[in-house]
């Protein structure tokens, strides 16, 4: 049977040159980077090697990138380190209704905390204005935080025009760049944010490793205490191989970066038209906004999302309802659900997201089995 993965904002896979990058440091090159011989020093060679690799895909400066363990802890470490575990009192954050849970949570978490947060409203494509948000600052406010790229519907958020914002105001600025990353220009510069995150799973690079942007001058608080590591804001003994392969991944996303952005962009244009020419009931959702390049959120009116994805993962095809972080539970997406998407649509949607490892012959594949089950 064809296998057929079609949830690459889940994850992806390793590539080749990523696992060779990263294999010598499960072996021979073990060392501990701050340890001062030869094996460590090799070591901390290594991080410093993917810090300017990761650098040079935001391009931020090398001293401002940090390490952690994944996207998530990244985006904990921007928006609690902002010194808002010391007094909670008058304090005040903005983010919006559509974000990853792992920012998400976070807001709500430190809202429980008696903290004042603000969720910005969203359109129909998942875009909270400018307007809305120059509305809800007041003296108080300390930092927002809106994601790049969004992880159900590809919707890419204007944050220069956000920057421009927050920079008036004097208010620090986070953006979630996981879905960006390796799919269009990210410049932090441009950009003018404060903090960025970046995660190594979404880009080809491995699991369990993340990195956070933090503009010079930025003072956050760390999430633990320890050692030294990471100038104190992430202690623990660096992931010596995972770092090196977060590194290696980006290098080729800068390489590639084009030529990737155009072959995921004829994938999901084979595939959108694929499906809207041949089931006249579906609908594609935000294809009005501007999309990451392999994102395709699709409503499919009236069907029950749970069993098409069963139905096409026993074909082997496998796609997603919403965000892996949220499955399991029977709700329908947040994310949508905050779209106003209508009832039917809600629970019909999938979530196709194109990767470099997909060919014309899988989408054509994909396209075929979908009009099977629907019809
Ligand atoms: C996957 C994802 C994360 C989380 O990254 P992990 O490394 O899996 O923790 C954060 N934000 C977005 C938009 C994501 O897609």
């Amino acid at each position: 049977m064809r296998k057929v993965f079609l949830d690459y904002n889940s994850t992806t896979p390793l590539s080749e040159e990523v696992l060779e990058t990263m294999y010598p440091f499960f072996k021979n090159e073990f060392g501990n980077p701050s340890s001062r011989h030869s094996y460590g020093q090799k070591a901390m060679q290594a991080v410093d090697k993917a810090r300017l690799q990761v650098a040079s895909l935001i391009k931020s400066r090398p001293d401002e990138v940090i390490f952690t363990g994944s996207g998530t802890e990244a985006n904990n470490l921007a928006v609690q380190g902002i010194g808002l575990n010391r007094t909670s009192c008058q304090k005040h954050i903005i983010t919006s209704t559509v974000e990853h849970s792992s920012v998400f949570n976070t807001f709500e978490e430190l809202e429980n905390k008696g903290i004042k947060v603000t969720y910005l409203p969203v359109d129909k494509n998942g875009l909270a204005s400018a307007d809305e948000l120059k509305k809800s600052i007041t003296s108080h406010t300390q930092l927002v935080s809106l994601c790049l790229a969004n992880n159900e519907t590809g919707t890419v958020n204007d944050i220069k025009k956000i920057s421009e914002i927050t920079k008036e105001k004097g208010i620090f600025l986070h953006t979630d760049a996981v879905q960006a990353a390796g799919k269009m220009l990210v410049n932090v510069e441009e950009l003018g944010v404060d903090m960025l995150t970046v995660s190594g799973h979404k880009l080809y690079g491995p699991k369990g490793v993340g990195a956070l942007y933090i503009r010079r001058g930025v003072k956050l608080q760390p999430l633990m205490n320890g050692g030294g590591q990471e100038r104190r804001l992430r202690p623990g003994t660096e992931n010596v191989p995972a770092i090196a392969g977060l590194g290696q991944a980006c290098e080729m996303a800068v390489e590639n970066l084009e030529e990737n952005m155009n072959y995921l962009k004829l994938l999901r244009e084979r595939l959108e038209k694929g499906i809207i020419n041949t089931i006249p009931k579906a609908k594609i959702n935000c294809s009005s906004a501007k999309r990451i390049n392999n994102t395709s959120n699709i409503s499919f009116s009236g069907e029950i999302n749970e069993a098409m994805l069963v139905k096409l993962d026993l074909k082997g095809i496998a796609v997603s309802i919403g965000s892996a972080c949220s499955s399991g539970s029977e709700e329908p997406s947040r994310i949508l659900s905050a779209m106003g998407l209508p009832r039917s649509e809600l629970y019909g949607s999938l979530r196709f997201s194109v990767g470099l490892n997909n060919t014309a012959e899988d989408i054509d594949y994909t396209i075929k089995i979908l009009n099977e089950i629907i019809n």
